[in-house]
């Protein structure tokens, strides 16, 4: 564990480059925003002091003698360093990028990438920008020893899931028109369980039916009575072993036609490599849902290895880019081009496409630019607890 012997209300950076002439200008501009900064140009002493000092923040050179960047990066990591994050390296956006992806994969708080040679405008904007250090949860541990199928079980037969509802805002009219449905689960006794770990244990445990039809049902239920009913829609996440249940679409229609709601309103989102390793039985399920007048969206698209060919196949209404492009979107160029192509794609099959993940202004209007349908994010809201929905909707 690190030391923290530096207390967060004072802004310190510490700084590793093998470029004195560098550091020192790095240096200097952190000064200017109030920063104490120290210089370092041996990993090891760095280390060291990150260790002994648990600064606010870190700029660290990727390319160096001795050690490279992506080791100090495990260093770091194995120190359990909070510390806000930022990447240099005159490699290009590339190198930078990748090097970004497996620090945020250990934990690290990286707040960005700065190519050199650098603007200062572009390391001021980054030194502002100490985002709180993400929350680990010991997932496995989690899911494992803690949260067992019996546990689960008995919160489904209890009724003890959930459901919250995130709204998506139409872009060119700016109009919230739907919500997507998410399960939530506070055990008494563990408190709040993410939903990736029960879905994957309800998902591993042949769990799966009752928990979404333990949603859909509460997602009907509130939808017939949300102001969103007279105009909007509702999405609800299908996992991959529910599309092989062949009595699903009439299960769904009778739910939909028990609360009085048209199956045009309601979207049924499968993620890419669900739509993607379909059996028969599946691709049956997804026809027939579409059939009886349900939409379907292909969600989290981008992470799979969907061919056109087989995208086209599927009888798709709506696509949702992964909010780990979105989240990209103005910082990396790869994640621009892919969300771009996406739009395009999406419009060229007719297609809505949704972004995930919008969580700034600026991304949202890159969105709009683009010409992307729809958004969806903590920007516009987190999910809300549906009883909140309506009021939400009014305050807008
Ligand atoms: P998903 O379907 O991709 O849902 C979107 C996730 O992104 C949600 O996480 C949502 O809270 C989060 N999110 C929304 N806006 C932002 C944003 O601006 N930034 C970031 N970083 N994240 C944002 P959540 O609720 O933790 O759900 C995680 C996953 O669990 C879902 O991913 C979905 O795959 C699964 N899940 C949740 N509820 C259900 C369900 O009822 N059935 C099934 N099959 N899966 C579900
Ligand atoms: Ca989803
Ligand atoms: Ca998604």
């Amino acid at each position: 564990m690190m030391n923290a012997s530096m207390s967060h209300d004072v802004k310190c950076l510490l700084i590793l480059d093998d470029d004195a002439a560098v550091g020192r200008t790095i240096g200097f501009i952190a000064e200017g925003q109030g920063f104490v900064v120290h210089c370092f140009e041996a990993p090891d002493v760095f280390l060291a002091a990150v260790q002994d000092m648990a600064p606010s923040h870190v700029a660290l050179d990727l390319i160096m003698p001795g050690m490279d960047g992506i080791e100090v990066l495990r260093r770091l990591a194995e120190l359990d360093c909070q510390s806000a994050l930022i990447l240099t390296s005159g490699m290009g956006q590339k190198v930078l990028e990748s090097a970004q992806a497996t620090a945020s994969e250990r934990g690290l708080n990286i707040v960005g990438v700065l190519p050199k040679p650098f603007r200062p405008q572009l390391l001021r904007d980054l030194l502002c920008r100490s985002t709180a250090a993400p929350v680990r949860l010991p997932q496995a541990e989690l899911s494992e020893a803690v949260v067992t199928p019996e546990l689960l079980d008995e919160a489904i037969r209890a009724r003890a899931i959930t459901i919250v509802a995130q709204p998506k805002l139409d872009l060119l009219s700016r109009e919230v028109v739907g919500a997507e449905i998410l399960a939530r689960w506070t055990d008494p006794a563990i408190g709040v369980v993410p939903p990736d770990v029960f879905i994957g244990l309800a998902e591993a445990h042949g769990m799966m039916d009752d928990l979404t039809r333990l949603v859909l049902e509460q997602a009907v239920d509130w939808f017939s009575r949300s102001a969103l009913s007279t105009h909007g829609s509702i999405a609800v996440n299908l996992s991959t072993s529910c599309l092989t249940d062949v009595q699903l679409a009439d299960r769904i229609e009778a739910t939909c036609r028990a609360s009085g709601v048209a199956p045009e309103r309601l979207i049924l989102e499968i993620t890419e490599s669900t739509a993607m390793s379909r059996t028969a039985d599946s691709f049956d399920t997804v026809t027939r849902l579409r059939l009886k007048g349900f939409h379907l969206s292909v969600d989290d698209f981008g992470t799979g290895y969907s061919s056109l060919a087989q995208l086209a196949r599927l009888p798709l209404s709506e696509i949702k880019i992964d909010k780990s492009f979105v989240t990209r979107l103005l910082s990396s160029q790869d994640a621009r081009k892919i969300v771009d192509a996406t739009i395009r794609l999406a419009k060229g099959m007719g297609l809505v496409s949704v972004a995930e993940g919008v969580e700034d202004e600026e991304t949202l209007q890159a969105l709009v630019s683009l010409g992307c349908s729809l958004a969806q994010g903590y920007h516009i809201s987190r999910p809300l607890p549906v009883a909140d929905f309506d009021r939400w909707l009014d305050l807008g």
